[in-house]
């Protein structure tokens, strides 16, 4: 057989497993794995989306400036019934598996965009329905712009911990985090970040996401992450694949 005919019948070998077997939970022996000591891992972490849209345009979204625009047929945001039910389902699980540590994560889209009083009553909420020995962190992870005063004492108040983007300088965090006009957003993160490194919020300040492009200036953009005093910083690369290269 040539190599093509070699490749031709290996891409017809697997069409033809996808077909069979498409997804292998129809494989799957739950009481047999049981019976044989396995027991499911609980889920600890929890990320809820609550609001699909977002107040910037960045660049390298994988979300709204890449390939896949499925965000466009969803909800622009979680409704009153589907995050209830998630809190509800989230409850039994803890109870069900005598969890004694969940994280929740409020994410997006911009979460902001969900009124920071919904905020609130969502983690009001979550604290409530979790069994008493069970510890809840929850988080946020925002683009910044609307962090204002008011909202930062909200956020602190009902034990949000707020994670904030920003891309290092001003002029790198400006050339891919735009609103959609264009207008970069580095002054308004910046004030949102001096709020929450005063001493009376710190407690809400979760820390910095630093998206640094290839062609970043590494020195300076630590140095500048470095002078908002996060509590924490996870460094990340644009999202990339073998089709779009950073
Ligand atoms: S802030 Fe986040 S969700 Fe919004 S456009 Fe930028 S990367 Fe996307």
């Amino acid at each position: 057989m040539t190599l093509g005919g070699t490749l031709t019948a290996a891409a017809d070998a697997r069409a033809a497993h996808r077909t069979a077997a498409s997804w292998p939970y129809t494989e799957l022996d739950v009481p047999a794995l049981r019976a044989g000591g396995w027991r499911p891992t609980p889920v600890h972490d929890v990320v809820l989306k609550v609001h699909q849209r977002c107040n910037l345009a960045c660049d390298y979204c994988y979300v709204y400036t890449q390939t896949d625009q499925s965000w466009r047929d969803r909800p622009a945001q979680m409704s009153e019934e589907v995050w209830r039910a998630a809190v509800a389902r989230l409850a039994v699980h803890a109870h069900r598996h005598g969890l004694t540590s969940v994280r929740v994560i409020l994410h997006g889209g911009e979460p902001m965009l969900f009124g920071v009083a919904r905020l609130g009553e969502l983690a009001d909420e979550i604290r409530a329905a979790l069994p008493a020995g069970c510890a809840v962190e929850i988080g946020m992870q925002t683009n910044g712009v609307l962090l204002d005063e008011a909202a930062v004492h909200q956020l602190r108040d009902h034990g949000i911990l707020v994670g904030v983007s920003v891309d290092g300088v001003a002029a790198d965090h400006d050339r891919h985090r735009r609103a959609p006009n264009g207008r970069g957003s580095f002054a308004a993160v910046r004030a949102g970040l001096d709020l929450l490194r005063r001493p009376e919020n710190r407690a809400a300040y979760a820390g910095i996401l630093c998206t640094v492009a290839p062609d970043t200036d590494p020195v300076a953009c630590y140095e500048q992450v470095l002078a908002f005093e996060p509590p924490l910083v996870d460094f990340l690369l644009p999202h990339a694949n073998w089709q779009q290269q950073p």
